[in-house]
């Protein structure tokens, strides 16, 4: 139920449609259309990002290395062929003859020696040299208990050479041959020949002396042969003596004793007469061999156009 202080429901909706026209009229009087459009709402605001002071670029850890590519290989070009000749490697030489395998010639044409147009002094420094060579020599084993090498003793101007085996003690420690007993008696037959004692040329087949004055084993003989070889081209003896038998089979390769080869010629070279005897130091032990040695040495002395001496 109202009371009187309570407001008459029909006389405000009266008042409020007085108040709506008033409101329509006045729009209309302003010229206003329509009714108001509501605002559109903001664009958002961007919030700008917080500053940042600029700091040092950290420092990126290397990226790992990215394998390059292989190269691609290139097959070598095939050789491209000219007309000038490829200069070539030096021909080798051809190998010394080793005078152990040189066959024995029997009764052959003497032929020069390859240094036969040498002067005299020529050899001579040539042998100087080769003495030189000898003295450093390491090609074998008898090197490392020498004294020293054993060259050769004389001149040969008598264009006689006798030929050893190889140093004894004595000869190692005055550095030239047949200097002990066997070289005294060699001195004597060849004092008896009619020679003086450095008329004629003596060396070895080795030029360092044996452990205990052994015989030379082939190898080293054969190492040493070149020396041998060398000196007897420069020295370019009318006739050689051979003594003993590794005389003998240094030069000829042979191995028959010296029993049955001795007093029978040889060709050393094809060339050079060489007469094969006993060896001093034989003679030492069998003194009734002297007598088949002079028949020997006789026998070079017709050779080299001398009378033998009467004994
Ligand atoms: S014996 Fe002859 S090859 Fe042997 S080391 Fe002596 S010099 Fe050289």
């Amino acid at each position: 139920m109202s009371t009187a202080t309570d407001p008459d429901p029909r006389a405000e909706l009266a008042e409020l449609a007085r108040a709506v026209r008033a409101h329509v009229e006045w729009l209309v009087a302003s010229g206003a259309a329509g009714t108001p459009r509501a605002e559109r709402p903001a664009a958002p605001v961007e919030h700008a990002a917080p500053r940042v002071e600029a700091t040092a670029a950290p420092v990126a850890a290397p990226a790992p290395p990215v394998p390059r590519p292989a190269p691609p290989v290139v097959a070598p070009a095939p050789p491209v062929a000219t007309a000038k000749p490829t200069p070539s490697a030096p021909a080798p030489l051809p190998p010394v003859p080793s005078l152990l395998q040189e066959p024995i010639a029997n009764g052959a044409e003497a032929s020069a020696s390859k240094h036969v147009a040498l002067e005299p002094a020529e050899r001579l420094r040539r042998l100087d040299v080769l003495a030189e060579t000898v003295r450093a020599c390491t090609r074998c084993a008898l090197h490392a208990g020498r004294t020293q090498t054993v060259f050769a003793r004389g001149t040969g101007a008598s264009r006689l050479c006798f030929v050893g085996e190889g140093p004894g003690a004595d000869e190692d420690a005055q550095g030239f041959p047949f200097v002990g007993k066997a070289g005294q008696l060699l001195d004597r037959m060849i004092e008896a020949m009619g020679f003086s004692r450095d008329e004629v040329y003596v060396c070895n087949i080795v030029k360092c002396r044996p452990p205990n004055n052994r015989k030379p084993e082939p190898e080293e003989m054969a190492a040493c042969m070149p020396y041998l070889r060398e000196q007897l081209e420069l020295v370019a003896p009318e006739v050689i003596v051979a003594l003993g038998a590794t005389a003998l089979q240094g030069l000829f390769g042979t191995t028959e004793g010296i029993t049955r080869l001795r007093g029978r010629w040889k060709l050393y070279g094809g060339r050079v007469p060489v007469m094969p005897t006993f060896h001093p130091a034989f003679l030492l032990r069998n003194p009734p061999a002297k007598r088949e040695v002079w028949e020997d040495l006789q026998a070079v002395l017709r050779q080299m156009g001398r009378q033998p001496p009467k004994r």
